[in-house]
């Protein structure tokens, strides 16, 4: 099934290609803040959605009429990997690589939804980057979590682009810039993606593709990507991972529409302004 939010935080769901709003069926309360609705479904999401398309509050939408929000806006955190396919590493004439380096955290207040526009920072003469990833979200806590329960943990995936700005200040800095991190268009569970390690991504700009790579490239693989993250910290329902990005990264400026494709996953298109 597919996970949205929408209209202003109300939550939907695709499921046998229909799409229904649960809000009201829910209890979700729009207006709560911080907006953490959806991460409290995600972490109780069995027993909550059980029944839940037969409920009387449950209203069918069209999911062309609505205006969809980030799926997930206030996780616990956010965390990316560096570097994680080697020829994006050899564009960048880098050493780093992200079996040895880790990850690191973006702030989740870049994160910004499929209608959104990435907002440039006024930086004359400093190039900012797309660059195209998967975005795992975990659906159960979980420490120390071994290899072989890793995709367990994992409640689904959706788009994600990781925009940075290119430069020697802390990289937490410069890409963590509000609107950096448009994610979604939704979340597509993970029962619904028959492989994870066999994923095309696809990111054009202006109807040229830029970047074009399979997430069986990955150097540290999603399992080992949990099994990293956990090692150091807890991960909660509904924290972001994103995977890391592959070559082909590349400047973008004003007026500019960037597109990223990921098959099983979603599409979304962003304008730059
Ligand atoms: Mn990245």
């Amino acid at each position: 099934m597919k996970l949205f939010r929408f209209n202003g935080g109300r939550i939907g769901v695709t499921l046998d290609s229909r799409s229904l709003d649960l809000t009201d069926a829910l209890g979700v309360d729009t207006t709560a803040w911080p907006p953490v609705q959806m991460v409290q479904l995600i972490a109780d999401f069995e027993r909550r959605m059980d029944g839940i398309a037969r409920h009387a509050k449950v209203r069918e939408i069209d999911l062309t009429a609505v205006r969809l929000d980030v799926p997930i806006e206030w996780p616990n955190k956010l965390l990316a990997y560096p570097v994680n396919y080697v020829k994006h590493g050899e564009e960048m004439k880098s050493s780093n690589r992200a079996d040895r380096n880790g990850f690191f955290l973006k702030a989740n207040s870049s994160l910004s939804g499929p209608r959104e526009d990435i907002v440039l920072p006024d930086l004359p003469g400093r190039e900012i980057h797309h660059e195209c990833e998967l975005g795992i979200v975990i659906g159960r806590q979980g420490k120390h979590i071994t290899r072989e329960n890793a995709l367990d943990h994992v409640f689904g995936y959706a788009c994600l682009i990781d925009m940075v700005v290119r430069g020697t200040e802390e990289r937490v800095m410069r890409k963590s810039y509000d609107t950096f991190c448009p994610f979604g268009p939704w979340i597509t569970t993970a029962d619904e993606v028959a492989d994870p390690a066999n994923l095309q991504a696809r990111l054009w700009v202006n109807d040229e593709l830029k970047q074009d790579a399979n997430t069986r490239d990955l150097i540290v693989d999603i399992p080992e990507m949990i099994v990293t993250a956990s090692r150091v910290a807890t991960l909660y329902p509904g924290d972001i991972i994103a995977t890391g990005t592959p070559e082909g990264v590349g400047p973008v400026v004003r007026g500019d529409r960037i597109r990223i494709a990921i098959e099983q996953v979603g599409e979304m298109s962003i304008d730059v302004r």
